[in-house]
């Protein structure tokens, strides 16, 4: 359901960032980008919504070229999580996560409903953190608040983007179980950026190894632990 072909991304400053890669994930397929610091892992996640265009190559999702699409459209149809988690300080909890909800047109009442369901969903309770801000939150609690955000308008595709790496051990765990927990749940399809090979092995359907902005395996868990 999302394609890319010989995708690549050249910045501004004329630094080839990612090497026509290509590849195609299945619908609800759980896809890990791994790869040390600077191998092109955000750039790939960022060309997906069209937070950076990419300068050549074809990217699709359901066969049709993102290119069609209106950037601040995808943006909504695409649930971004990041690390910096990124939730509006002077928000609450629940005008955080009905940020596109509201942009997309939906009524208070149906927003106020979705958001009392994805609180219960990423397992805090609607009654105590609804109406509280951000920093009232721990940093998993607030990477839920997040998760809960990226799915807010309920998007075909899930991106994450090292969502865990500024949590403390045992919470990222943690967060790890729910989000494969979420992923069988939902059955989207997620694609999650880590430099954590561990993580990568726990969560991925598939993982795509990157380095140096190429792609230089795509394969199963099983087969990238047994046929080296
Ligand atoms: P990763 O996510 O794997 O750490 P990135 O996709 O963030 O890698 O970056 C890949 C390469 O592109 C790095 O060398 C980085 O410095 C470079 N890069 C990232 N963003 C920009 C930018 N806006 N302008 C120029 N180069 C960039
Ligand atoms: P527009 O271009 O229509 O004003 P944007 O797509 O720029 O809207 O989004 C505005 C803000 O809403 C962004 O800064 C982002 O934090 C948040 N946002 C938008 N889409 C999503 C999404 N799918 N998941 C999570 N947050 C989103």
């Amino acid at each position: 359901m999302l394609k890319f072909e010989n995708v690549s991304k050249v910045y501004d400053d004329g630094f080839q960032a990612v090497k026509s890669i290509s590849f195609d994930i299945q619908e609800g397929e759980f896809l890990v980008l791994i790869g040390p610091s600077g191998s092109g892992k955000s750039t790939t996640m960022k060309m997906i919504n069209k937070m950076e265009p990419h300068t050549s190559g074809t990217i699709s999702i359901n066969g049709k070229d993102i290119n069609s699409y209106n950037p601040s459209e995808l943006r909504k149809d695409i649930g971004y999580v990041i690390q910096q988690i990124g939730l509006f300080p002077h928000y609450t909890i629940e005008k955080n996560i009905g940020i596109v909800p509201q942009m997309k047109g939906w009524n208070d009442k149906e927003i106020k409903a979705r958001v009392n369901e994805l609180l219960e969903l990423v397992g805090l309770d609607p009654e105590v953190y609804a109406t509280r801000y951000p920093k009232e939150l721990s940093g998993g609690q607030q990477q839920r608040v997040g998760i809960a955000r990226a799915l807010a308008a309920n998007p075909d595709i899930i991106l994450m983007d090292e969502p865990f790496s500024a949590l403390d051990p045992l919470t990222r765990e943690q967060l790890q179980a729910e989000v494969s927990a979420l992923h069988k749940k939902l059955n989207k399809t997620f694609v999650f950026v880590t430099h954590d090979m561990d993580e990568a092995l726990k969560m991925g359907d598939r993982i795509a190894i990157m380095k140096d902005g190429k792609l230089l395996q795509l394969d199963t868990p099983e087969k990238l632990l047994h046929e080296p």
